[in-house]
């Protein structure tokens, strides 16, 4: 292999080969720390050229190519196995805002901006590019679009796949496929795009993409409320879809017990609401933007709320009547993965049902784990507006972490075993990657995993892009 790494450094420059452990110790270990590595090296070409260069150079010798963008991803898909035999490929350095096309409302970038960047440019521009995520300052767009993030505005928005109108893409072959010409019509034939939008790195590797881009709104007014239960959360969003119609941007349920881990430990943050002697069970975050005004929004939720509360949908509500209030509200939502982690180790599930349905299946399925795992603790939260629940799990009180991570695969089960009956999802956002290559094979008939596998063989016959990834 050495061979290999002489001609990597020949075609990219060895200040970009890393192969010293200090160097590359923080792309073998996932973000959550669970699991280390190992690589044969960290590659990190400049441009589309580079990367076919090291593509070609992997076919000759057959290394497999484990794509990284900002390693945010929660599936263990961008980090390698312990074999050894891979690279790390990182796309960080192909960073460049191409082109900013502000009347056809188009962004051209390559794959290793962050996401952060990517809004900040399209800011810059007087556009909206809404894709929003709490990993939004170290997460790249190739990894957006490699594992189809959703976010917060997904709502409104729709996915990273309703965000891309073109990609260019290095192929298994090391090829370069161009498809970057920002059309919103392009009926000729099959959609290949879609195809490596979602593939995590195992059909070819994203090197740019055209995005959509959107009017800023004048106005985003966000509202937390008090409410009883998920019934009530469901017919809150009916209402709020309503009195607001496409300008409902987010709403996020998230139960007490969610924000009482926050406040726990994250003391400097606190609920909006006066305490009350029957503390309410369950909290919806709503966010509305506005093409009109703050006034115009602040009208619209006044009304939604004033007809909540007579309905009885909601018990208190407050308005943010700043954007730093808009922000606080914001950032308990955003810390709750983080409490949940100083709370100590959880089982978590990146699920999804039909909307109508996610009500009965919170209330269904927390009763199967309580016989399951009598006492566990459920720390339930996430995009309600798209059917999508963060249904994590945390130990009873006096179960060591360690016992409890021991049950996990049972917990898995019963979680996963009533989406399958719910008609959902076992990843509605983070891919499968490692982690749910296994499980995924319990849920997806046997045709999908079929059409799948060929789609594979076709584009990657020799199984070098993310191998063992998803299939
Ligand atoms: C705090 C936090 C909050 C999060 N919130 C959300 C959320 O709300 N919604 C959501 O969907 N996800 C969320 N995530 C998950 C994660 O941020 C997303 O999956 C993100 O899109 C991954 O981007 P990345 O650049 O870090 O990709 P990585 O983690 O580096 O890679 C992810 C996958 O894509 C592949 N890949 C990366 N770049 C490329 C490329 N250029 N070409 C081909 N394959 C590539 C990798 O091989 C891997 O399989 C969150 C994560 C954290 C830590």
């Amino acid at each position: 292999m050495n061979d290999f790494l002489q001609c990597c450094r020949n075609a990219i420059g060895g200040a970009n080969v890393l192969t010293e452990a200090a160097d590359t110790a923080s792309y073998l270990t996932d973000q959550r720390g669970r699991f280390t590595g190992r690589a044969l090296a960290v590659i990190k070409p400049g441009n589309t050229n580079e990367v076919a260069a090291i593509v070609k150079l992997c076919q000759q010798y057959q290394v497999p190519i484990v794509p990284q963008g900002g390693n945010t991803g929660l599936v263990l898909g961008s980090v390698p196995d312990t074999s050894g035999r891979a690279i790390v490929l990182s796309l960080t350095r192909l960073n460049r805002i191409r082109t900013v096309d502000p009347i056809n409302n188009t962004m051209t970038v390559e794959a290793g901006c962050l996401l952060q960047q990517v809004q900040q440019a399209a800011a810059d521009a007087g556009r909206l590019f809404p894709l929003s995520l709490a990993a939004e300052g170290s997460c790249t767009i190739g990894g957006n679009l490699s594992t189809n993030a959703g976010g917060t505005a997904v709502l409104r928005y729709g996915n990273t796949r309703e965000l891309c109108l073109g990609l260019e893409v290095v192929t298994a072959q090391g090829d370069i496929m161009s498809s970057l010409r920002g059309l919103r019509k392009d009926n000729t034939g099959y959609a290949l795009r879609d195809l490596f939008i979602g593939a995590e790195g195992t059909l070819g590797l994203i090197t740019a993409a055209v995005l959509k881009l959107f009017p800023q709104p004048r106005a985003q007014v966000t509202a937390l409320v008090a409410l009883p239960s998920p019934e009530h959360a469901l017919k809150l969003l009916n209402l709020a879809q309503a009195h607001c119609g496409s300008s409902l941007t987010g709403f996020e349920l998230m139960s007490a017990f969610c924000l009482e881990l926050v406040i726990r430990h994250f003391p400097q943050q606190r609920l909006p609401f006066e305490p009350s002697a029957q503390p309410s069970p369950h909290f919806v975050l709503l966010e509305i933007s506005d093409s009109e005004s703050a006034e115009h929004a602040n009208s619209r939720f006044e009304d939604l709320i004033e007809n909540a509360l007579e309905e009885a949908l909601v018990s208190d509500a407050v308005i943010a009547t700043s954007i730093n209030q808009s922000k606080a509200l914001w950032q308990l939502r955003e810390s709750i993965s983080m409490a949940q982690a100083r709370e100590g180790k959880n089982i978590k599930h990146d699920i999804s049902v039909p909307i109508s349905h996610i009500a009965e299946f919170i209330r269904v399925t927390d009763v199967l784990l309580q016989q399951a795992a009598p006492g566990c603790r459920m720390v339930t939260f996430g995009h309600l507006g798209d059917g999508n629940l963060h249904y994590n799990v945390s130990p009873p009180i006096g179960v060591t972490d360690t016992d409890f991570i021991a049950q996990q695969s049972a917990i898995n089960r019963v979680v996963h075993d009533s989406v399958d009956r719910f008609h959902g999802s076992i990843s509605a956002e983070h891919g499968l990657g490692a982690l749910k290559r296994d499980e995924i094979l319990r849920y997806k008939s046997p045709v999908e995993l079929q059409l799948m596998r060929s789609i594979k063989q076709a584009l990657d016959p020799d199984n070098l892009m993310n191998p063992g990834k998803v299939l």
